[in-house]
């Protein structure tokens, strides 16, 4: 049996990458804490695209706040242009910081 990792898409990196960001994760606590002082202000409740209440989404490379709908857009755009991410995940520190520099 040969063993190749060449494959840029295999499972193991999958595991691998999801091991890395529950390591990295910041506790749920903090980050609850955080976001319920960043949705505190009305801009960052509305989408930052559409104008629209009611956020659930952030674009964490462009430290916004978007809606579902706007989300969907975001992702196809592709992870470089913006990195969609719901605010119900695991966060590490640095994409957090993103999201306290910026704001809508
Ligand atoms: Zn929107």
């Amino acid at each position: 049996m040969e063993e190749s990792k060449s494959s840029n898409s295999s499972p193991d990196k999958f595991v691998e990458e999801a091991e890395a960001e529950l390591e990295n994760a910041l506790d749920p606590v903090i980050v609850e804490v955080v976001f319920k002082q960043l949705l505190s202000s009305p801009d960052n409740n509305k989408c930052v695209d559409c104008d629209k209440d009611g956020t659930t989404m952030t674009s964490v490379n462009n430290g916004a706040f978007i809606c579902m709908k706007c989300a969907k857009c975001h992702y196809s755009f592709g992870k470089i242009v913006s990195d969609v991410r719901p605010i119900e995940a695991l966060w590490n520190t640095s994409q957090l910081r993103h999201m306290i520099l910026g704001g809508n």
